[in-house]
């Protein structure tokens, strides 16, 4: 039988079987799937799987998955599979605007080719400041949808629920900035705990973790990820990574010094031109330059 996974740690899953629509609990048969060799975990929300009797026995290939790089494990961790959406969310304080976080995530859901949106809660406060309004306008400009939103108040919930409908929508962003708020706000009667850093995602004395899958009843579902520190460079070399910043990829190999231009300081460098012309924000240069510094550093 065909199951869709919701969540799961250790070697225990919570998966809803599709043609009955019943929840169960499954674990893998013989704690290894051939399919997900070398991964820091087998299994994310979004997996579908094959089992029975309470086993699982293969893993449906994945269309794509959002991952990140988990530090203690040194390996990739998929946090989910099979997405249709990945909202990047951020607020205009607090915690303060981080837009080189949501360009981190972005790039991450460039390179799994998932579309993604911005949004930025909390929008009740701090509204009026020019820079994180500067910085919103440019990400419209890259072609991103924006939504400003107050999972408080109710303001763009209407927008994000027509956003959202009917696809696996992952939301992702630092700790504080009201993903469980806006889960709670979306599905009502959940009651997921807010407000509590770096503890919710805790499992009894085995603190994997771990994203969770939420259904809506309209259709679709949303994926609440775990806090992101590191994403998962080395499944992209550093002269790769101007592919995956949407408005820096028409320009890959059209430096006078083609794929191995640094757009540092070279002459000739098309990244550099378009920083100067606006075509390319130089908070964005900026965060570019830190990633690819990043890659280089692990
Ligand atoms: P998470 O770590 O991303 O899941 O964030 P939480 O949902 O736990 O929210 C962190 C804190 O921000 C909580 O105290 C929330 O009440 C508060 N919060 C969430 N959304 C909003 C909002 O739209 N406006 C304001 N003012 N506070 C919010
Ligand atoms: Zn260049």
């Amino acid at each position: 039988m065909k199951a869709l996974v919701l969540r799961g740690s250790n070697n225990i899953f919570q998966v809803r079987i599709i043609n009955n629509n019943e929840e169960t609990e499954c674990r893998i048969k013989g704690k290894v799937l051939k399919e997900a060799e070398g991964l820091y975990n087998p299994l994310a929300p979004g997996d579908i799987v094959e089992c029975e009797n309470g086993l699982i026995t293969a893993l449906e290939k994945r269309r794509n998955c959002f991952a990140r790089f988990n530090q203690k494990g040194k390996s990739v961790q998929i946090l989910a599979a099979n997405v249709d959406l990945v909202l990047c969310m951020t607020t205009p304080a607090s915690p303060p605007f981080r837009p080189r976080f949501i360009d981190r995530l972005l790039m991450e859901a460039d390179y799994a080719k998932i579309p993604a949106a911005v949004i930025c809660n909390k929008y009740d406060i701090n509204k009026d400041d020019i820079d994180v309004e500067h910085r919103l306008k440019d990400f419209e400009r890259i072609g991103l949808p924006v939504l400003r939103i107050s999972a408080i108040t109710g303001e763009g919930l209407e927008d994000i629920r027509k956003l959202i409908s009917g696809k696996l929508t992952v939301i992702s962003g630092q700790s504080g900035v009201g993903k469980s708020t806006l889960i709670n706000a979306i599905i009502p009667g959940l009651d997921l705990r807010t407000g509590r850093i770096n503890e919710k995602y805790s499992r009894g004395n085995h603190t994997t973790i771990q994203s969770c899958l939420y259904e809506l009843e309209e259709g679709g579902a949303l994926i609440d990820t775990p806090g992101i520190r590191r994403f998962a460079p080395e499944r992209v070399k550093p002269e790769e990574l101007i592919l995956y910043m949407r408005e820096f990829a028409p320009f890959a190999g059209q430096c006078s010094f083609g794929h191995s231009c640094l757009h540092i300081t070279e002459p000739g460098c098309k990244i550099l031109k378009a920083v100067e012309e606006g075509k390319i924000h130089k908070d964005r240069y900026e965060s570019f330059l830190r990633i690819r510094d990043d890659m280089e550093n692990t």
